[in-house]
């Protein structure tokens, strides 16, 4: 739990750098109840920056998980349309969206999986226009992380401390054991943004990543391709950061090109499984074998999705030194888990990654060798001493990283 002095920085932190909120608009926060004090002071903070109205959806997978044992996966796949309306009406009227996030992890480990996939499916079918808006920055939106008693209990177990444990981690990933959390970010976001503009300039061909693990693998970047980091503009050209933490450079590799082997340097938490310990080998871009020490058959599911989750989708550099990688533990949350290591993704790559990707359509996106499929699934690779080496179309060679840390 947050005490008040940190509550605060983080209310202010979200609503000014993260979502950025403007006077005079309206904000929704989606927090557990569980950590109902967490909403309750952005609330509060979020009046003061000048918002019109906050509104709260509370999340309770307690009750959620009562609802997937009883229910009918035909009443579970119903999707009321109050609740799609509700969503469609933050866009319409302009407001800006707070995700608390404290899962469980395993909250749904003892459900029927028919359950929750179907639910699931349906929730993303009905609010299909609602995602579209968000991936395009339809709205300004920022995930931000809370320390929950279930979420601790995975990470660090029973113990008493676990809680105290997790909630020191997530404040030093959020810089608020700084002294000036705002100046700190700012400074790590125009950090990220000045490597990314270094890559950018430099138009790669290739990028090379090779590590005593026994990774040695060379990938190609997508045509056009653009390095990305934590900030982004909304369509209203107001800046915001969707993620926080986040600590990441990251860009579209080109679905054609993959040679050489790569290791995993983390164990991968997918749906409740974790798979560990394992290699994948590429050819002309392609998965061409791969074993897992630990959950091979998770594994052989994630490549057996589609086509694209043959191919990779996304390549995202992250150094050794950053506040997520130093935590040096498995968190089993997408926000801290791709913030700890370089990574990359099989399946689909982010239209954003591509100069003007928004406004491409599939085939265009594909043309310039950007993987598309129904999956997103990132892998961690980063080790201490990972080296990743940018090779330009004229052959010319430039260090990115070194040691696992960044080269600029
Ligand atoms: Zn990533
Ligand atoms: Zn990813």
């Amino acid at each position: 739990m947050f005490d008040k002095d940190t509550l605060g920085k983080y209310a202010e932190l979200v609503l000014k750098k993260g979502v950025n909120i403007q006077s005079g608009q309206g904000l929704e926060i989606a927090c557990p109840i569980t950590e109902a004090y967490v909403a309750h002071a952005v609330a509060e903070k979020a009046y003061s920056l000048g918002a019109s109205i906050v509104r709260v959806r509370w999340e309770d997978e307690l009750l959620d998980k009562i609802n997937y044992i009883n229910a009918s996966e035909k009443a579970l796949s119903e999707v009321p349309k109050w609740f799609v309306a509700s969503k469609n009406y933050l866009a319409e009227k302009g407001f800006c969206y707070i995700a608390v996030s404290a899962e469980d992890p395993a909250a749904f480990k003892d459900v029927p999986a028919e359950k929750t996939a179907a639910a699931a499916v349906a929730r993303s079918r009905a609010l299909k226009k609602f995602s579209e808006t968000v991936m395009a920055n339809g709205i300004r939106w920022c995930v931000a992380p809370a320390p929950s008693k279930a979420w601790a209990k995975q990470v660090y177990g029973d113990g008493e401390d676990s809680v105290k444990r997790l909630t020191a981690d997530i404040e030093k990933a959020m810089r608020l054991d700084l002294p000036d959390p705002q100046a700190a970010w700012e400074k790590h976001v125009q950090n990220l943004e000045r490597r990314a503009e270094i890559l950018n300039g430099h138009k790669f061909a290739l990028l090379r990543f090779e590590n005593k693990l026994g990774t040695d693998l060379t990938i190609g970047l997508a045509r056009d391709h653009v390095w990305l980091s934590a900030r982004e503009k909304a369509a209203d050209d107001v800046e915001f950061i969707a993620n926080m933490p986040t600590e990441e450079v990251f860009t579209a590799p080109h679905a054609g090109i993959a040679e050489g082997v790569v290791k995993s340097s983390m164990p991968l938490s997918y749906n409740g499984q974790i798979i560990d310990d394992f290699y994948i080998r590429f050819k002309n871009g392609r998965v061409r074998d791969f074993y897992a020490e630990k959950g091979n058959d998770a594994l052989k599911n994630i490549i057996g999705t589609d086509a694209g989750t043959r191919r990779l989708g996304e390549a995202a550099l992250i150094g050794k030194n950053s506040p997520v990688a130093q935590a040096g533990t498995l968190f089993f949350n997408t926000l801290f888990d791709e913030n700890a290591s370089c990574h990359l993704a099989l399946g689909k790559a982010y239209p954003t990654t591509v100069k003007n990707g928004r406004a491409l359509n599939l085939k265009q996106l594909k043309a310039l060798g950007a993987n598309d499929s129904s999956e997103h699934v990132d892998f961690m690779i980063g080790t201490p001493d990972l080296k990743v080496t940018g090779i330009k179309n004229d052959g010319s060679e430039i260090p990115v990283f070194t040691d696992g840390e960044w080269c600029f």
